[in-house]
């Protein structure tokens, strides 16, 4: 069923993504990056995390976009546990990850910290758990996102036919659906909130909906099943 208040932009979107179950942080590293300035605070180091896998992974597909991008705007870089989870639950957003590739979180900077900041035009959940957009988009988002978003999101992204559709956009890395889901739900101000299954943000359709997709739908019928309490 279509969102009322979606327009092109988030039904456009596609990507198929490979999310990794067994994905683990294996170690981290200490990294200096090329300072910005003179100043000694831009020698700080940032810890980046290793991720390895193993396993064939779980190949997934979006036709429209996905909320997730906030709770990936939620992770904190030093936590191994929210990383692995992330990878996990969706994949590693460079979209490198394999069991012959290990992957590390130094690329994550730039689309964490455009998502967390995208996330700041969203208030804080009503009593019906519903986060809305704000009206007044805060004119850093437009800054960030005229900075980055053309050059290292939409130079990766292919449109592509899709008989069913029309156009599509193709973003090449799970970084780049992110950020695109992100900008769109920004300027549709689609309103948000969470799965009561793994927690993630989610869009809706109905007031009602609970749960970001079927997996967690059917997960939260077989609990409650079990319980016997309807949710
Ligand atoms: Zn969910």
């Amino acid at each position: 069923m279509a969102k009322d208040h979606a327009t092109w932009a988030t039904k456009a979107l596609f990507f198929e993504g490979r999310s990794w179950p067994a994905a683990r942080v294996v170690g981290r590293r200490e990294l200096y990056g090329q300072p910005s300035s003179g100043a000694a605070s831009d020698l700080e180091p940032i810890s980046i995390a290793f991720v390895e896998t193993s396993g064939l992974g779980r190949s997934w597909k979006a036709t429209e976009a996905l909320g997730f991008w906030r709770s990936f705007g939620e992770i904190d870089p030093k936590n191994d546990a929210a990383i692995a989870d992330f990878v996990r639950r969706h994949g590693d957003p460079e979209s490198l990850l394999s069991p012959t590739v290990a992957v590390h979180t130094g690329e994550w900077k730039q689309p964490l910290s455009l998502c967390k900041t995208i996330a700041e035009a969203w208030i804080k959940p009503d009593a019906n758990g519903i986060s809305h957009c704000k009206r007044n988009l805060p004119l850093m988002v437009h800054g960030l996102v005229d900075r980055h978003v053309e050059k290292n999101v939409l130079a990766h992204t292919q449109p592509i036919f899709d008989p069913e559709f029309g156009i599509r956009l193709k973003p090449d890395k799970l970084a780049g659906f992110m950020v695109l889901s992100a900008v769109t739900m920004l300027f549709e101000k689609t309103p948000l909130r969470r799965c009561t299954h793994c927690g993630d943000w989610m869009s809706f359709s109905r007031s009602t909906a609970k749960t970001c997709s079927v997996a967690c739908r059917n997960a939260v019928s077989r609990q409650s099943k079990r319980t016997g309490t309807d949710r």
